[in-house]
């Protein structure tokens, strides 16, 4: 009998706890699925690590894990995914805004053959001020990413075991796992859900996550590609500098020269062209040097971990 683990990470969510809990049994209870649903208590200040330990106490199939402060969603998911045995993992957020009944047919989705699923909340409820930039933010991610799905941020996602026991999150990058599950060679679809406006409680993400959310895709973007080969990304850049630096310099060296012993070049001095060239030249030798101390700090982690293939 398949085990399914549902992950659910959590930050002072109290009101919606019971209810969540009560929920997701009624929707497995009648399957024939197992289960276990591990609570993530990110540091919560108010009722939530009380209720979870009452929880755990009554029914062995919820687990606790509680961080002593607060270290973000991606953290608390990551640790999760350390703690799941399931062959399949679903990942839900605590505040009632996914549904539970969702699980099965995302799961049905998973047995199609896809290696994760994210949710599509396709009409979302919620403020209008985090819709909008929301949308331009997907749409972008998507396009950068190569990966055809509408809603990166959705919490309700279903995994197999293989995907979440093989990427590692910190930060932010809760919102990149499509992207990080596909650089290990996962596939990836989506599923409309349901989504409902918050009950209780408020959002703990404001606005600026657009923006530090564009820094973490970039990151995410480079340490896939160049995370084994730094130098290429800076080499080339800065080999591309240091040659039109140089260039330039050579050139007007070249004519200094004429004018010093025949009389037919150009001096340098109140060349604006000689000062671009010397800046191209410095840039150009600072990026390949970067390039360098990125190859020194590869070299001594040897980290590539290829997910190896398993027969299914
Ligand atoms: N969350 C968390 N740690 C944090 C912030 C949020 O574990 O530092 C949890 C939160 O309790 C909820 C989920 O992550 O279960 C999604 O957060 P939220 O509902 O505030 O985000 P939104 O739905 O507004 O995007
Ligand atoms: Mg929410």
């Amino acid at each position: 009998m398949s085990l399914i683990s549902i992950v659910i990470p959590l930050f002072n969510e109290d009101e919606s706890l019971t209810e969540l809990l009560s929920r997701i049994k009624h929707s497995l209870e009648p399957t024939s699925y197992q289960f276990e649903i591990i609570f993530i208590d990110d540091g919560s200040t108010d009722k939530s690590l009380e209720l979870i330990r009452q929880m755990a106490t009554s029914d062995a199939r919820v687990k606790l894990i509680s961080f002593q402060r607060n270290h973000g969603k991606a953290a608390a998911l990551n640790a999760g995914f350390k703690m799941a045995r399931g062959d399949y993992v679903i990942t839900m957020d605590a505040d009632l805004q996914d549904d539970p009944e969702e699980i099965h047919g995302l799961i049905s989705v998973l047995d199609e053959g896809w290696d994760m699923v994210s949710g599509w909340k396709q009409v979302r409820h919620d403020p209008i001020g985090k819709r909008w930039p929301s949308k331009l933010y997907n749409f972008t991610v998507s396009k950068l990413s190569g990966i055809p799905i509408h809603d990166f941020n959705c919490g309700l996602k279903a995994y197999t075991r293989k995907v979440v026991k093989n990427v590692e999150l910190y930060g932010e990058m809760h919102r990149y796992i499509p992207v990080l599950a596909q650089q290990k060679g996962f596939s990836c679809t989506e599923k409309v859900v349901q989504h409902h406006a918050r009950k209780y409680g408020e959002s703990k993400y404001g606005i600026r996550r657009l923006f530090t959310g564009y820094l973490d895709l970039f990151t995410v973007l480079f340490l896939g590609r160049y995370m084994r080969k730094p130098m290429h990304f800076f080499g080339l850049a800065g080999m591309l500098l240091l040659v039109l630096g140089l260039g330039i310099l050579g050139f007007l060296s070249v004519q200094w020269f004429q004018q010093y012993f025949f009389g037919t070049g150009q001096w340098i001095n109140n060349r604006p062209i000689f000062f671009i060239g010397i800046l191209l030249s410095i840039i150009g030798g600072q990026f390949i040097s970067m390039g360098l101390l990125g190859e020194l700090i590869t070299s001594s982690l040897h980290k590539e971990n290829p997910v190896i293939r398993e027969d299914d």
